[in-house]
């Protein structure tokens, strides 16, 4: 199947990777202008870039039932071992980079912010299947919280969540596109609307495909304030104010959700797994990377104001990380950065699918957290259809009624047939295998 996928952030490079893996022709778009991560060092923010690049990486699902129901921490859980999967494979193909680590997580709160604590335990005790599915927390006494991780502050009340994970947010985005190499990638090309196995590209015109897939997060074709400009007209918008509020053209009403991280360098302090604190303003958490690095977030801020980090968020978040750590007190800041999450009125994924068409969206800040699982189901629907060999036109999305799974899913009427491919297009591929033969003539 020729497959078009507008977005190259997280959600679009996983299901890249892994539809071209399965023999499916795909190219994708995305205006960024290439598959590497934005530059690190400056104090502010480069070109609006996916916000899969600005998170932490924090693959939590237990910490998560702090601001977020039982499905999502069953999703997260589910993805665990899907990136442990695929960071294999991208090894096994050649990647060098560290790309996933799991050694379990710390919960941390202090005295004063024992009940936020307690309240996701609670969570995780009144959903008994949970309960049942996930490792249960231990809770560490001073003296086992000072074996395991001694850098952090005698007097915080703390509990191991066993098996749970990071990713290495940039490395991996950068490793899927890379090691995808049968994907068509159409960098600094953007998606200006989406139909039905249409995607149309600015400056290009409509592309057909048997199936498109829109996964633009936070979309950029739509005015936001950026960096102070409003893209559409040209001229200052104050930081803080919101762009447009509806993002997509279609019926997803994306909001994008202010987040800020600040990394840190701080050779010598040695920090083995992420902790998160329970803090009465912010989730905060400190991711540790390869290299001496920490990165700390993230604020929360109902803005789609993508301008750099405020004083106040730097402020609060690294006064939050220093009262865990001490030793932080004489790191370096090395970097700081803001982006937007792309979030729905209720703060929930939602897959979205129509003949010809699939949109998934929504993922807020759990979207390293939740989508391999919901790729996973998005893969398997729709072999599942095109496997069935009583339908003389097999559709590659499901039928109204099939795949409520355990995520929101929406499906539009059946009826629509698929729009013919077209084979003109300069570029777009035929099968995988005239594209492997092409690549080895180049
Ligand atoms: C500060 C911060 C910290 C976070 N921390 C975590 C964390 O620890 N754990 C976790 O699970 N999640 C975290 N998240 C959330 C996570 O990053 C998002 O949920 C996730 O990136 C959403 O994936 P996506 O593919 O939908 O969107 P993105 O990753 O934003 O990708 C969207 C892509 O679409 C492209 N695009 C936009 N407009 C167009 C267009 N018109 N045409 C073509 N392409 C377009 C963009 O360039 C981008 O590449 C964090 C987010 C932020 C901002």
């Amino acid at each position: 199947m020729r497959i078009g996928i507008a977005g190259a952030g997280v959600l679009g490079r996983l299901l890249a990777w892994r539809l071209s893996r399965a023999g499916h022709a795909v190219t994708v778009f995305d205006p960024a202008a290439g598959p590497a991560a934005p530059a690190i060092g400056q104090l502010g923010a480069a070109v609006p870039h996916a916000a899969g690049f600005t998170a932490a990486g924090m693959l939590s699902p237990v910490a998560e039932l702090d601001n977020a129901g039982p499905e999502i921490a069953r999703l997260g859980w589910r993805s665990l071992a899907l990136w442990r999967e695929v960071a294999d494979a991208l090894c096994a193909d050649g990647c060098t980079d560290p790309l996933f680590a799991q050694n379990g997580s710390l919960m941390v709160a202090h005295g004063a912010d024992l009940g936020a604590a307690r309240r996701v335990l609670a969570r995780l005790e009144t959903a008994p299947t949970l309960a049942a599915e996930l490792p249960a927390p231990q809770v560490l006494d001073r003296s086992a919280l000072a074996a395991l991780e001694p850098a952090l502050a005698p007097g915080v009340h703390a509990w191991l969540l066993p098996e749970e994970a990071q990713v290495m947010s940039r490395e991996m985005l950068t490793a899927l596109a890379v090691h995808a190499p049968l994907v068509e990638w159409c960098w600094g090309e953007r998606v200006t609307s989406v139909e039905s196995g249409v995607l149309h590209v600015a400056d290009e015109g409509p592309v057909d495909f048997d199936l498109v897939i829109d996964v633009r997060g936070v979309n950029l074709t739509h005015p936001r304030a950026a960096f102070g400009v409003t893209p559409s007209r040209g001229h200052l918008q104050r930081p803080g104010e919101a762009g447009s509020a509806q993002a997509l053209d279609g019926d997803m009403a994306v909001r994008g959700v202010r987040g800020e991280v600040i990394w840190l360098h701080a050779p010598g302090v040695k920090l083995q797994r992420p902790v998160r604190l329970l803090h009465p303003r912010h989730r905060v958490y400190i991711v540790p990377r390869p290299g001496d690095l920490f990165v700390v977030g993230a604020s929360e801020i109902e803005s789609e104001d993508r301008s750099p980090v405020s004083l106040r968020s730097a402020v609060e978040l690294m006064a939050a990380a220093h009262s865990v750590i001490p030793e932080l007190a004489e790191a370096r800041i090395v970097h700081m950065e803001a982006n937007l999450r792309p979030a729905l009125p209720d703060n929930e994924p939602l897959t979205h699918s129509e003949p010809g068409l699939l949109r998934i969206n929504g993922l807020f800040r759990h979207g390293w957290l939740l989508a391999p699982a919901l790729v996973e189901d998005a893969v398997a629907q729709m072999e599942a259809v095109s496997r069935a060999p009583e339908d003389p036109h097999p559709n590659p999305l499901p039928q109204a009624g099939e795949g409520v799974s355990r995520h929101r899913t929406t499906l539009a009427t059946e009826g629509t047939s698929l729009p013919r491919p077209s084979w003109e297009r300069a570029g777009v591929r035929g099968t995988p295998e005239q594209a492997l033969e092409s690549q080895q003539n180049h």
